[in-house]
């Protein structure tokens, strides 16, 4: 399911909403704020040991400082 992950810059509260058009605004269901900002999905994933990850890597954009 289309399940995106937001965050509201009223609250700051995170939160998942099934978003079948992207064009309609998300509101907060703590606030009621509209102000919310889509998260990458792609940087929640979370590696539990084993060997590298290559998404990890390749995932440039999503780097927290690096070093
Ligand atoms: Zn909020």
């Amino acid at each position: 399911m289309p399940i995106y992950e937001y965050i509201c810059t009223q609250c700051g509260n995170e939160f998942e909403e099934l978003v079948f058009n992207d064009e309609k605004p998300v509101a907060c269901p703590q606030c009621g704020a509209t102000e919310t900002e889509k998260l990458m999905s792609a940087c929640s994933a979370k590696v539990d040991g084993g060997g590298p990850n290559l998404e990890a890597l390749q995932g440039s954009s999503c780097g927290t400082g690096g070093g």
